[in-house]
């Protein structure tokens, strides 16, 4: 196993009615932002729990983030932060609120112009962020239990990522009755950008650390035996509580710690989402597979293993095996409803992997993946092969 430091302080309340503690976990005396997206929370109930908790509180709103939060959007929100003295930000929603109150956590005690923070050659914010928490809304990102975050400016085509050790929520409130009213296409998105997280950070090579392998693992199987029930019409508590559960756990930290972990789906599939707005999740959904094939021959081993404990295929031949675990893992995503070709979702795919290589380039990108060794050439022949 490798060496690690783990630190997670983000407090967790999960279950039913866990919106009501609100009322207790933020401190009478803050003036908050309560910060939220298109509306959904108006109409499935949830708006009206989370102000009912904060009755007494000082309470100042900032509605209308876009999915992949957008730049300009949340400049507006940092003034209003200033204008009203704001110490508080509640984040209402999925990953989107979620990333676009964090970086507003970090841009309200930075100097410099915002979107240095995303673009310095560090990108982490080392400073003293404006304290938030979460209402998670939709399972997908666990950026609700994490201090990352990616930010869209569609005025430059641009979708980056950062974070802190001081960006974690402060608490976060995962009530599993919100699953309830999410749509089917937005369930199988978190259940694919969960699905990834944990093979981005699994599938890399044997590093001897046999406890995570074998968390990551089961979150893959919980992810897979929970996924016909969460995409038919007929609401599961047990599904969504482990839906839930399983996508925080995907991305908290826990299982990247002590492996090498990799990322450059996520790096691909942003492009993606910059170039042709695609869904996050199903950027990686298109990206992944071309990845594995890609990479076979130093991703073979963890391929097998996956191919053999989550799939339950059998053999001696590693590469086969391998092969075969990619296979299985595209049926996974056609069974969610997500296309794995980038043609089947833009006519305009011609020129898409020359765009990113050059994005990867422009932004001195030079080794991605486990080994750092993963060049802008090589995330151009991967995405024209996911064409
Ligand atoms: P999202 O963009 O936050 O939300 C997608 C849609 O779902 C929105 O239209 C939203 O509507 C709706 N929605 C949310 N909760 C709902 C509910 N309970 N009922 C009905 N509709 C609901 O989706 P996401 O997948 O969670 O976040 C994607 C973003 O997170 C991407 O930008 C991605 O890059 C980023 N991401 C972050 C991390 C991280 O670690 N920080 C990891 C992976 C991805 P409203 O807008 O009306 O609420
Ligand atoms: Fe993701």
């Amino acid at each position: 196993m490798l060496n690690f430091e783990f630190k997670n302080p983000t407090k967790i309340h999960f279950g039913k009615d866990t919106i009501s503690k609100l009322t207790t976990e933020i401190p009478q005396d803050k003036r908050i932002l309560l910060l939220y997206g298109g509306g959904s929370i108006k109409s499935n109930g949830i708006y009206e729990k989370v102000l009912d908790a904060l009755s007494g509180h000082q309470v100042v709103e900032f509605g209308g983030i876009p999915a992949n939060p957008e730049y300009s959007i949340l400049l507006q929100a940092l003034d209003l932060i200033k204008e009203e003295n704001i110490d508080f930000l509640l984040a209402v929603g999925g990953g989107s609120v979620i990333d676009g109150t964090k970086f507003l956590a970090a841009a309200a005690n930075y100097d410099g112009e915002p979107w240095e923070i995303l673009t310095k050659p560090v990108r982490t914010f080392e400073g003293q962020a404006l304290a938030f928490a979460s209402v998670l809304t939709l399972p997908a990102t666990g950026s609700e239990m994490n201090s990352g975050y990616v930010i869209s400016r569609r005025e430059t085509q641009e979708k980056l990522s950062s974070g802190g050790p001081g960006l974690f929520p402060v608490f976060s409130i995962l009530d599993p009755e919100v699953v309830r009213s999410i749509p089917q296409r937005q369930i199988a998105n978190g259940i694919a950008d969960a699905y990834t997280h944990v093979l981005e950070q699994y599938m890399t090579y044997p590093a001897g650390a046999l406890l995570q392998d074998r968390i990551s693992e089961g979150i893959l199987l919980t992810l897979q035996e929970i996924a016909p029930s969460l995409l038919s019409k007929e609401f599961d508590y047990t599904a969504a509580s482990n839906f839930m559960w399983s996508c925080t756990m995907a991305l908290n930290g826990l299982i990247g710690k002590g492996v090498p972990t990799d990322w450059a789906v996520h790096g691909m599939g942003h492009e993606l989402t910059a170039q042709f707005g695609i869904d996050h999740a199903r950027t990686l959904a298109i990206v992944a597979p071309s990845h594995y094939r890609y990479n076979l021959q130093t991703k073979k081993d963890k391929l097998a293993q996956y191919a053999k404990r989550v799939w339950d295929l059998s053999g001696d031949d590693t590469e086969a095996l391998a092969l075969q675990g990619i296979e299985k893992m595209e049926s996974f995503f056609h069974s969610l409803g997500i296309d794995t070709r980038l043609s089947e979702y833009t006519k305009d795919f011609e020129g898409a992997a020359e765009k990113v290589k050059s994005a990867f380039e422009a932004r001195g990108w030079k080794g991605q993946g486990e080994y750092r060794k993963l060049t802008p050439e090589d995330a151009q022949k991967i995405v024209a092969m996911s064409y």
